[in-house]
């Protein structure tokens, strides 16, 4: 039985995407070769990766506005590095909201200055901080749009003239927004988009350049997009599968379709979440994230049983993160209204028992 999966990532994927790539890996549209044997300069792969690169700017709105999409190796953690290496000559803005937020802060900081500009860390990380100020003359401002093991997601963007650069790996194509505002969105792969391997950069073109270091051709933007993202041999199936993914997505309505979709179930939880007085959601209301939904039991006597139910009804990968515990039901754009319903009822059986 195909089980319901709320894992937080890798996760879950549609499908029809499954089903396509498996068959592509054994046999690529009747060719008589597999995907992870053709050469990545045939035909067939050049269009993938076109068609992928495409689709990414395509479903974003950032068609010819300037940007380029690259796919990457080296999953989100890599662009930590990467985004300071191409972008940090003096000083760069982060707002710290957790876990990625810092290792992004960490990494940066062997660049050049890191300014905190705001953080939640003194209630937990289960808010957004609003109503800073972002100073002038920083390279650029860097934000976690959402924040995965603490739940929170950024509904506004704070207003700056400097370039904004987001990392997006688990709210990426969920929700319609004016991406131009960013300068440069990057995601690993494996949360919204396809499997691990593979991490998406769409960067403004003009922000690149503009740092006097020397930068190693495998860590510099303005290589790969010269080179089209194919500098060296890319992550072959990762790339053809997200490139499913981005064509379901577009089937799904795109982005507008799918947060329809994504808004019902987030809906549908938390207003379990808040009316069981079993559960208490982690993030504040005005911040919760449509994406991963963060609580605990009121009741800790009742994990045994809460656990027993759950996994009797076919739900997987419904712990929290390892640093904060409790429960973390991940939404993303694949999971069907009905695995959402399945939780909600095991919530609300779980009341009745108690
Ligand atoms: C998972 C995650 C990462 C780390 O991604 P890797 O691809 O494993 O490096 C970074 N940022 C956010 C917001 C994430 O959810």
């Amino acid at each position: 039985m195909k089980k319901h999966n709320f894992s937080a990532g890798p996760c879950i994927l549609p499908e029809e995407v499954l089903q396509k790539a498996a068959q592509s890996v054994v046999d690529l549209d009747g060719s008589g070769l597999s995907l992870i044997e053709i050469s990545h300069r045939s035909e067939a792969f050049v269009a993938i990766m076109e068609k992928a690169r495409t689709l990414a700017l395509e479903l974003l709105g950032l068609e010819g506005k300037g940007y380029k999409a690259l796919f990457l190796q080296g999953g989100a953690s890599l662009e930590f590095l990467m985004v300071a290496y191409n972008l940090l000559e003096s000083s760069a803005g982060y707002i710290n909201t957790g876990t990625w937020s810092q290792k992004a802060i960490k990494e940066a900081s062997a660049f050049g200055k890191v300014v905190e500009i705001a953080s939640s860390e003194d209630e937990g990380f289960n808010y957004i901080p609003k109503g800073f100020a972002v100073p002038e003359g920083l390279d650029y401002l860097h934000l976690t749009s959402n924040n995965t093991i603490f739940g929170t997601q950024f509904k506004k963007f704070p207003a700056t003239s400097v370039p904004l650069v987001a990392d997006m790996s688990s709210d990426i194509f969920s929700r319609p927004l004016d991406y131009s505002m960013f300068d440069l969105i990057y995601a690993g792969a494996q949360k919204n988009m396809g499997p691990a391997g593979a991490t998406l950069v769409v960067v403004k073109e003009e922000i690149l350049g503009r740092v006097t270091r020397k930068i190693p051709s495998m860590l510099d933007y303005t290589v790969h997009i010269g080179k089209e993202s194919m500098f060296n041999t890319p992550p072959v199936f990762a790339v053809y599968t997200s490139m499913l993914t981005l064509e379901w997505l577009q089937r799904q309505g795109g982005i507008a379709g799918i947060a329809e979709q994504n808004e019902k179930k987030a809906r549908l939880l938390y207003s379990e979440i808040d009316l069981n007085p079993l559960f208490d959601g982690y993030a504040k209301k005005e911040d919760r994230s449509d994406m991963n939904a963060t609580f605990t039991l009121t009741e800790p006597a009742l994990k045994d049983t809460f656990d027993a139910m759950w996994k009797a009804a076919g739900i997987n990968g419904l712990n929290g993160h390892r640093s904060v515990g409790g429960y973390r039901a991940s939404m993303y754009n694949a999971l069907s209204m009905e695995s959402v319903g399945v939780l909600v009822d095991v919530m609300s059986d779980l009341e009745r028992k108690a």
